[in-house]
């Protein structure tokens, strides 16, 4: 009888395990923390709701408004005007506790442990012996345990150990920084169903800062690739100047910093070891997302161990497990390679990215990117339309060099007046300097004065950057 281990309960982990332990397959799914909260934008496809089943509650926000902000503050709405139609904005800690658990209600073995070391066995065919230090009791440190397993999906994430013990081979990374913040309501009020893209070499010189809106708060966030990693936290402090009028007075509750593969690593199967989700190195490039090809790789991958092991009657091989692979790159080849020539042109310069904002003015490039996004499907364009992008494209590419500004400033705020925020931005002043003085500031956490903590303080068990473990 085939024994597996799902190593890491995040949307991958918890979608394979899913579908093992429906099969019958004795399952056991690993995860270190039950309540990581893991450092994410949230943001979820509808497709993905009815395709994973998932219930309205575990959904914070339906988000039917976008805005893009270009490097030079043009402000482009897109707006769904299907009611029905949205983009989910979740917690993960309520996302993956919901997915983990429906997990372990089917029969897999939800273990608290953090899986520490793997012993692959001769030329890692396995069986697989895993050493983890299990949580589930009150001690700090965890029990030391082992378990062995005929094969292992390695979902746990950026960092993974799987693809360490695999020799899965390295991959290259973003670093995505984030805040939480907590605004006072009339600010908090306009997020309320509307997600805002900022652009700019000073909020991101390779992709996009966020203002995502979460249930009583706003996560605000940057990424960018490995080499210009020094820059993140002066990235962040830009998107927190671009977007200060609309965060005015917030509150930083959280401060949270995580890799982001960017693109596969070069060996995903090895031996009856799978890698799926972040481990593998699915996050699509523009976007930046991760999590529905997270759950749909666990998925994929433990359908087609169900297929070869003839629902856990025999051991799959490496070559089974190989189709996992051709599949889901016959299925998202395309995506990845069309998503990663968008970003190589349009998030290059700012004159590149005030054409990509002006560009998504266009009703058709609306449909487009909304139907690929929240469908998951490629949309047919026909020859008057591709004629119509293209030139669209030119010429917003032409215009965007003469409107990219020298220096930035900050969006207007949303909900209050010149003469509101002025009179603000004057008490403020007044606020720092009576601090200065040795007098109590009467303002709450302003957008400078939030020094973002070390990875350390953030609660997690394992290291938050990729090269820190
Ligand atoms: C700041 C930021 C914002 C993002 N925003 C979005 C967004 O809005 N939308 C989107 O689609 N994607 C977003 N992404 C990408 C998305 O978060 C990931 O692609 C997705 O979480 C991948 O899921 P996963 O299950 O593969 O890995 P993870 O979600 O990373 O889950 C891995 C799990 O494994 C556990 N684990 C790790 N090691 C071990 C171990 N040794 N033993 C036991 N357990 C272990 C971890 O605790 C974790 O729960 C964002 C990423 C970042 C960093």
């Amino acid at each position: 009888m085939l024994r597996v281990a799902v190593v890491g309960g995040g949307p991958s982990g918890s979608c394979a395990a899913e579908v093992l332990a429906k099969a019958g397959i004795e399952t056991w799914l690993f995860e270190r923390k039950l309540d990581n909260a893991k450092p994410c934008g949230g943001a979820i496809p509808l497709c993905m709701v009815q395709e994973f089943d998932l219930p309205e509650s575990i959904i914070d926000r339906k988000v039917n408004n976008m805005k893009m902000i270009s490097p030079s503050n043009r402000e482009v709405d897109i707006h769904l005007d299907n009611p029905a139609e949205y983009i989910g904005m979740c917690r993960r800690e309520v996302f993956d506790a919901f997915l983990r658990n429906r997990a372990a209600d089917l029969g897999a073995h939800l273990v608290n442990g953090l899986v520490q070391s793997i012993d692959t066995g001769k030329n890692r065919q396995g069986p697989y012996t895993l050493h983890y230090a299990d949580y589930s009791g009150t001690g700090l440190t965890g029990e030391l345990k082992t378990l062995e397993v005929d094969l292992i999906v390695g979902a746990d994430g950026a960092n993974s150990r799987v693809a360490k013990a695999m020799d899965a081979g390295d991959y290259n990374v973003a670093i995505a920084f984030q805040e939480r913040i907590r605004l006072p309501p009339e600010e908090m009020a306009y997020y309320e169903d509307l997600a805002e893209m900022y652009v700019g070499t000073d909020v991101s010189p390779d992709f996009y800062a966020w203002v995502f809106p979460k249930y009583d708060h706003v996560a605000v966030g940057t990424g960018t690739m490995q080499k210009n990693q020094s820059l993140i936290k002066g990235l962040q402090k830009g998107i927190r100047e671009r977007a200060s009028n609309r965060l005015l007075h917030g509150e930083v509750i959280k401060v949270e910093a995580h890799p982001i593969p960017e693109h596969p690593r070069p060996r995903r199967v090895v031996g009856r070891m799978a890698l799926v989700g972040d481990a593998a190195g699915y996050v699509t490039k523009s976007s930046g997302e991760g999590i529905y090809f997270a759950a749909k790789s666990g998925r994929m991958c433990a359908e087609e161990i169900v297929a070869a092991s003839g629902h856990g009657a025999r051991i799959p091989t490496e070559k089974d497990l190989k189709v996992y692979l051709k599949k889901w790159d016959k299925k998202y080849g395309a995506t990845y390679k069309v998503l990663e020539i968008l970003q190589n042109v349009f998030y290059s310069n700012d004159p590149a990215r005030e054409a990509f904002v002006e560009m998504c003015d266009d009703k058709d490039v609306q449909r487009l990117t909304f139907d690929s996004y929240l469908y998951k499907r490629v949309v047919p364009i026909n020859p008057w339309q591709t004629l119509k992008l293209t030139l669209l494209t030119f010429g917003a590419y032409l215009r965007g060099q003469a409107f990219a500004p020298s220096k930035y400033k900050p969006v207007p705020s949303a909900v209050r007046s010149e003469v509101e925020m002025a009179a603000i931005h004057a008490a403020d002043a007044a606020a720092k300097i009576a601090g200065a003085n040795g007098l109590d500031p009467s303002h709450g956490v302003s957008a400078d004065s939030a020094e973002p903590k070390p990875a350390a303080e953030t609660g997690e068990r394992e290291p938050l950057l990729a090269g820190k473990s």
